[in-house]
């Protein structure tokens, strides 16, 4: 197995964004200029010392990082496979990742000149972590997010509003993400001058995908630095949870050249495999286009976008980042799907095992690292990334047993 720093295989986008043969600029005309420019922008910071500089020192003071990698060693010998490690997004300022992100791109708003910054949420993470960068800098924020959704995470709607962001509620439609983009797209276009959009996830036009995958790399460079010194060697598998995919991209992308390290990234499947049911777009979803990329879809027979399902909002979107799709391709990650309940239930035991109480977001991976630990050597390595805390989640969990439980009396 190689240690090598350098990875023999990335995965760069060519100059229109293209990861083979997704992802891509599908937007309206008025748009094509300022997503140029900002690509320029982007790759002028990327290489710009002082703005690398900036980040790191805010990542470290402000963010908290570098996160911890925790040996889960009650629930690897529970499972009595291999040795099970947990990278602490979860410990990350507001509770997720998504302030890697968040951070990196005010940052570069910043430098562009924008005094106005704008987001749309789905559960709200990416909006509080937005929201926050947001206070810190003193730019103005608006959150765009559909009126269910804000329903669903009435404490995270509460929490922008005290960081002193705008949410506007969007009821168009489902009244959920998909809307919210759409909605923050709208705005985009008409204030372009001062506003700068951060989306959050690896999702969306060029450069969003590759920015946003840089800007989370920061989770797979620390974790690989984190076991060779820990465990002097690399990971077999790397697990983490795909909604657009940013979580696992952040931490695959730094071992993509290293062979011997498998991963494999987890969607939702919801209560089932019927379209609308979940979320799972490598498993009935069809190529198409959502939102300014080319990727996996789940569309019906005629390109309508379908309804998704997952316990878990931010899973629940019917596109995943075009470079997963890339990957998926070329056969270098392995997506596989899982179902609600078994989510809710690895969610258990994390909690119980290890008493941290991770993401429904998280669970899923945390499943699925479930699933395959027993059957590797004591001596192999699972990398799961903890994506996030379960804090925002209770209410919905408390929600999902309540209707188990009625299900189950009125089974009998
Ligand atoms: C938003 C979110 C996700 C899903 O988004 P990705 O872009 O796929 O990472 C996963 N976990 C948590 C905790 C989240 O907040």
């Amino acid at each position: 197995m190689t240690t090598a720093a350098t990875p023999s295989f990335t995965s760069q986008p060519d100059a229109g964004g293209h990861f083979g043969p997704y992802g891509g600029m599908f937007v309206p005309e008025i748009l094509v200029h300022p997503l140029q420019e900002l690509t320029r922008a982007y790759l002028k910071v990327r290489e710009d010392e002082g703005f690398q500089k900036e980040l790191a020192d805010l990542l470290n003071e402000y963010v908290g990082r570098p996160t911890s990698l925790y040996y889960a060693k009650r629930m690897s010998e529970a499972l009595g496979g291999a040795k099970i490690y947990l990278k602490r997004e979860d410990l990350c300022h507001t509770g997720a990742h998504k302030i890697n992100n968040s951070l990196g791109q005010v940052l570069l708003a910043r430098r562009m000149g924008k005094t106005r910054i704008i987001a749309e949420t789905g559960a709200g993470q990416h909006g509080v972590a937005t929201a926050t960068v947001s206070a810190m800098f003193g730019l103005e924020c608006v959150v765009y997010m559909g009126e269910v959704d804000m329903k669903r995470q009435a404490l995270n709607v509460y929490r922008m509003r005290r960081l002193g962001a705008k949410v506007v509620g969007v009821t168009a439609g489902q009244k959920t993400l998909k809307e919210a983009i759409s909605e923050a797209m709208r705005d985009w276009v008409t204030n372009i001058e001062n506003t700068h959009y951060i989306i959050g996830s690896a999702l969306g036009a060029h450069p969003y995908p590759m920015m946003v995958r840089d800007f989370q790399s920061v989770i797979g460079k620390e974790a690989r630095r984190q076991i060779l010194e820990r465990e002097g060697k690399l990971p077999d598998h790397l697990v983490a949870c795909v909604g657009g995919g940013s979580n696992a991209i952040g931490l695959f992308y730094p071992f993509l050249g290293d062979e011997g390290v498998k991963m494999t990234g987890v969607e939702a499947g919801g209560l089932g495999s019927g379209l609308g049911e979940h979320a799972a777009r490598f498993n009935g979803g069809s190529l198409g286009i959502l939102q300014g990329t080319k990727t996996y879809v789940l569309q019906d027979a005629e390109g309508q976008i379908s309804l998704t399902h997952s316990v878990s909002a931010g899973l629940d979107y019917a596109a995943v980042g075009p470079e997963h799709a890339w990957l998926k391709d070329l056969g270098r990650v392995e997506y596989t799907s899982v179902e609600d309940q078994v989510a809710v239930d690895a969610l258990s035991e994390l909690s119980r095992l290890e008493g941290i109480l991770p993401a429904l977001e998280t669970a899923h991976a945390v499943a699925h690292a479930m699933q395959i630990a027993p059957k590797m050597g004591k001596d192999q390595i699972v990398i799961i990334n903890c994506s996030g805390r379960g804090d925002k989640d209770v209410q919905e969990l408390a929600a999902w047993e309540a209707r188990q439980a009625g299900k189950k009396e009125s089974e009998l």
